[in-house]
């Protein structure tokens, strides 16, 4: 399933004309926290994080603090390998201040020698127990983090590998794992898939501005078309797409509408929950993702971005569905879908789907046109989604579980073979192996047992593999030249000859697709 799905998107993603890119499993953490959001909970708690170092330095676990770890932490540090920060230059300071004092007053006591006082043992060992938190405190390396997301390492490559000089837009698809500390349950793992899609364009000289609206409401349209012919070729069940505008970060349009939506957050304060009330000064638009059943109807009665967004959003939102409408993709608007980060703007999107529970949402999107620059690349406007790959695998299982149980059965899911190969008697064994060999070349699922099987046996294993034939191969067959092929659904038999049968069997292999 999870290969069907995949070559799905590549095929479906195909004609769109996106190609495929695969960005590293870890950057910078720095990456991840410009383009995230430092102040996003994905950033602030849910990263996997750890401090690169040079190759020749041992990790810096206990056990390797001492004096000899730190010598080669001042030879890290002389070849440029440790990073010259502040911070690192003080630590390194106070280290080799500690080890003369270690060289020129305990020189004995590093030999391992008997004779010394206690006070001076014990002074000696604080020594060493200072020596090791200031190691602990030299910082090694860059710090590095497992992706917990993918749009920012494509925006990163973009710019690395100058796809603004390629024809543009360039559009761009990715499959792959991603990393978030979440508590984990259905649907939501630490270590989860994703397949999503980016459509970057630069903003050449000259253009851009409001005469692009009916331009990016369309590149807008398209994306949420594909996604939804992704969905439509899967069969996914229960597919629902919602869609919101969340204006752009300018004071006469989201910044506006913050500022009286906090107002209003303010006067309701007391009636909302602990994380609300926080959201009301870190990230107020977050307020409205609360799913807390006694916030709901308090939610109901806040100013609504729709009625504050400037003319060219609301233009770019009209036509955004009129977009969506000419290519029958149908819609809800849910006015409370949102993004706390400030280059997110107009479109944003997320599709649910059935058999998931509470974690029901398959695919998040939307238009982040600052992103590229953010990072410091040109202007460039961009759209993308990220599917959660785990869910969609998910929802399609529950739907063939509740196929299969209508008709009585429950899916096994196991891997069909097309032919078993039973073969029995000493000289079949060669005409067995080239059988398979034969049949393998043609595309054909072959299942060739290692040890020759008595007949009843063979067709039992090959029932139980779901094999659509069991090719006989005994003494008789293979002195005769005409084997046997037996269908398992209905028993019968029928002899062939090798040509004939590899041609008869891809005759039934292409029919059954
Ligand atoms: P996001 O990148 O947060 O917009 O998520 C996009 C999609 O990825 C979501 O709609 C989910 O389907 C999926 N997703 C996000 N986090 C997880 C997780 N921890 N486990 C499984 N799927 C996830």
């Amino acid at each position: 399933m999870w290969n069907r799905v995949e070559h799905t998107a590549r095929e479906v993603f195909g004609t769109f004309g996106f190609g495929e890119i695969r960005p590293p499993i870890f950057e910078p953490t720095e990456l991840f926290a410009r383009a995230v959001g430092g102040e996003t909970d994905i950033v602030s708690k849910e990263m996997y994080s750890f401090e690169d170092r040079p190759a020749d330095l041992p990790a810096n676990v206990a056990g390797a603090f001492g004096p000899d770890y730190a010598r080669q932490l001042f030879s890290g540090h002389e070849k440029g390998e440790i990073p010259n920060s502040l911070s690192n230059r003080i630590a390194l300071k106070e280290i080799r201040q500690r080890l003369e004092e270690i060289d020129t007053e305990y020189p004995k006591m590093r030999l391992g020698s008997a004779d010394a006082s206690a006070e001076a043992i014990e002074k000696y060992n604080s020594l060493l127990q200072r020596l090791a938190y200031l190691i602990s405190r030299v910082s090694l390396g860059e710090l590095v983090s497992l992706r917990p997301e993918a749009t920012a390492s494509v925006c990163r490559a973009y710019i690395e590998h100058n796809m603004h000089a390629w024809p543009q837009p360039v559009k761009l698809y990715y499959t792959g794992p991603m990393f978030r500390r979440e508590r984990p349950q259905k649907g939501r793992y630490r270590q989860f898939y994703q397949i999503g899609a980016e459509v970057l364009e630069t903003v050449q000289q000259g253009q851009g501005g409001a005469k692009d609206i009916p331009k990016d409401a369309a590149v807008d349209a398209e994306v949420i078309e594909m996604v939804m012919a992704f969905f439509g070729r899967l069969e996914l069940q229960g597919v629902q797409l919602e869609i919101n505008s969340i204006g752009h970060n300018s004071p006469d349009c989201r910044r506006g509408y913050v500022e009286k939506l906090k107002a209003a957050l303010v006067e309701v304060k007391d009636k909302l929950g602990e994380d609300s009330r926080r959201r009301i000064e870190t990230n107020p638009l977050r307020v409205l993702d609360s799913k807390l059943e006694h916030e709901q109807a308090i939610i109901a009665t806040l100013p609504r971005i729709g009625d504050h967004l400037c003319d060219d959003c609301k233009s770019h939102y009209a036509e955004l569905k009129r977009q969506l409408d000419l290519r029958g993709v149908k819609c809800h608007e849910n006015w409370r879908l949102v993004r706390g980060l400030d280059y997110y703007m107009r479109t944003t999107f997320e599709i649910t789907a059935q058999g998931l529970g509470s974690q029901n949402a398959v695919c998040g999107g939307g238009r982040y046109d600052g992103l590229v620059e953010l990072l410091g690349g040109p202007p460039t406007k961009g759209i993308g989604f990220a599917i959660g790959e785990d869910r969609l695998i998910l929802s399609l299982q529950e739907a063939r579980k509740e196929v299969a149980s209508g008709e009585g059965r429950v899916a096994s899911g196991k891997i069909g073979r097309d032919v078993y190969i039973a073969w029995m008697g000493k000289t079949s064994e060669e005409t067995a192996i080239r059988a398979a060999q034969k049949l393998r070349t043609a595309g054909l699922r072959v299942e060739l047992p290692p040890v020759e099987q008595k007949f009843g046996k063979a067709l039992g294993q090959a029932d139980k593999l779901g094999s659509r034939y069991a090719l006989i191969l005994g003494d008789d067959e293979v002195a005769s030249g005409q084997w046997t092929l037996k269908t398992l659904a209905d028993g019968s038999q029928k002899k062939m000859g090798e040509a004939e049968l590899v041609e008869f069997l891809k005759g039934a292999r292409a029919l059954s697709g």
